[in-house]
């Protein structure tokens, strides 16, 4: 029976940066993940790595700086997978803030990333219309520009997973579920299932780290590991939209009439549209947006930008993600107002649990447990190892000049980047915004050749 010293259940952007974390200071790690890596959350949010600027009116400073930290970190780390872009928050005589209000946030923001950020800028009215020509010009008086990341969330997962694995103590597996765990002496003993191949294995572990996200409520009773649900979820949705069907020189950041915030962020020859805040009521493996959630983005991309014409044909897909944030108060329900702090739980003491945060600090909550973990299996914790550069970048970038796409680099991708699948390769190796079952080929190459090379794998 393999022994380890740490099982990681969850590979999303925590469960990858911890292994990452864990197997550079040495420690034998092994990550389970139920789908493929950064498949479910982590694929989905509004892809930026940001501060937060609306947490600034919670007076949440520590949470800001500590993210602006990380975002510049980031940034300056892998260049390939994220971008620093504009944000415009449009300002109309019906908004809820004044301009010298906006102007006084938009500064301790800045202040906030120790004046790393590009600095911020007040638009009049004008200068408004000139970089957003669709935004609706009744009432505007102006806007307030502001800096913040842009990111591949599914790619910087994956590569901190690639980075892990460079190690020889560390190993992965995908679409592999963990199934029962049984406290033993010194630890656990675990049994896992594969989804693809239905054999199941057991090992020992002396440490079990969940990093499972929204799925922690559910899965943890059900393995019989002391737990109550702590999680208030929460679903938002997001749009790709046609290029040019909104004319910006930037992303815009709007405030809907029940205090919703939509981001407008163009990237990857399309324009990103989301979020919503509304709570959960289907199964949420493989969430997807529902109708009405569309509608109510659509309705709000019409307010703002009515001469934009937008409509379901401009549309190129869809997708939605859960955030787990993690309920402060059991009698409180408002999720857009719930806490983006993260909590550590211990339900027992060879058990960590990670809920709640965001992406962009998942360097920083993952340090946390790494942090407590490895002096206790007798090593030397270096907290700056996970400052380096990651050092196996994916073969095809998101942003930036990408190789020509042939066969012979299709077979590459799926040996060396863990695919599994068609849609681990369309969606998250090569970043294809399409619905994997409407393609006809994966950029020019035939369908049947690229699923031919996924049949011969090992991986699967
Ligand atoms: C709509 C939306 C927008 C967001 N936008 C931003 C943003 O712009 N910037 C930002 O910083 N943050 C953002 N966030 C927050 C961020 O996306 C999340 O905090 C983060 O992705 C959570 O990562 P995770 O690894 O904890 O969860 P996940 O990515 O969900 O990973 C958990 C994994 O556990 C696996 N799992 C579940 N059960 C099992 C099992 N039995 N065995 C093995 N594996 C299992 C799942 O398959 C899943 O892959 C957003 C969130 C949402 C929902």
């Amino acid at each position: 029976m393999n022994q380890y010293e740490v099982v990681v259940v969850g590979g999303g952007i925590n469960g990858c940066g911890l292994i990452r974390d864990l197997a550079l200071n040495g420690v034998r790690t092994l990550l389970l993940e139920k789908g493929d890596f950064s498949s479910q959350t982590s694929q989905s949010s509004s892809k930026m790595l940001h501060g937060g600027i609306r947490y600034l009116e919670t007076y949440d400073f520590g949470l800001v700086q500590e993210a602006l930290e990380e975002k510049n970190l980031w940034l300056r780390l892998t260049p390939h997978l994220c971008f620093e872009r504009e944000f415009y928050l449009p300002l109309y005589d019906y908004s809820k803030y004044a301009p010298w209000m906006l102007r006084c946030g938009l500064f301790l923001y800045d202040f906030l990333s120790h004046f790393r950020n590009k600095p911020h800028a007040m638009l009049d009215r004008r200068e408004t219309l000139d970089r957003v020509p669709s935004l609706d010009p009744a009432g505007l008086l102006g806007a307030g520009k502001y800096y913040d990341g842009v990111v591949d969330d599914a790619k910087l997962s994956l590569e901190c997973l690639y980075d892990a694995l460079l190690e020889p103590c560390a190993e992965a597996l995908s679409y592999h579920e963990i199934t029962s765990a049984v406290r033993t002496a010194d630890g656990y003993e675990l049994t896992y299932a594969s989804r693809l191949h239905g054999t199941s294995t057991t090992v020992r572990t002396k440490y079990l780290v969940f990093t499972t996200g929204p799925f922690t409520d559910e899965l943890l009773p059900k393995l019989g590991i002391p737990w109550r649900p702590r999680l208030l979820l929460s679903k938002g949705i997001h749009l790709w939209l046609r290029e040019g069907t909104i004319k910006t020189s930037g992303s815009v950041v709007l405030t809907t009439k029940d205090n919703r915030v939509v981001f407008v962020i163009p990237q990857r020859n399309s324009i990103m549209v989301g979020t919503t805040e509304t709570p959960v009521d289907q199964e949420m493996f493989n969430i997807r947006p529902v109708d009405a959630e569309i509608d109510y983005l659509l309705r709000t991309l019409a307010q703002y930008f009515p001469q934009a014409n937008i409509t379901r044909d401009s549309i190129i897909s869809t997708f939605a993600g859960v955030r787990p944030l993690v309920r402060e108060d059991e009698s409180v329900d408002e999720r857009g107002k719930a806490s983006r702090f993260h909590k550590i739980f211990r339900p027992d003491s060879r058990t960590y649990v990670l809920l709640g945060g965001k992406y962009t600090t998942f360097r920083k909550m993952t340090q946390e447990i790494a942090q407590e973990i490895v002096p206790r299996l007798g090593k030397r914790y270096l907290p700056n190892l996970t400052l380096g550069p990651l050092r196996q970048k994916s073969f095809m970038p998101t942003f930036g000049p990408k190789p020509q796409l042939d066969l012979d680099l299709v077979k590459k991708i799926i040996s060396l980047e863990k695919v599994s699948t068609l849609e681990d390769l369309v969606k998250r190796r090569l970043s294809l915004l399409e619905n994997v079952n409407e393609l006809k080929d994966v950029m020019g190459i035939p369908l049947d050749l690229v699923k031919k090379a996924l049949d011969s794998s090992s991986n699967t």
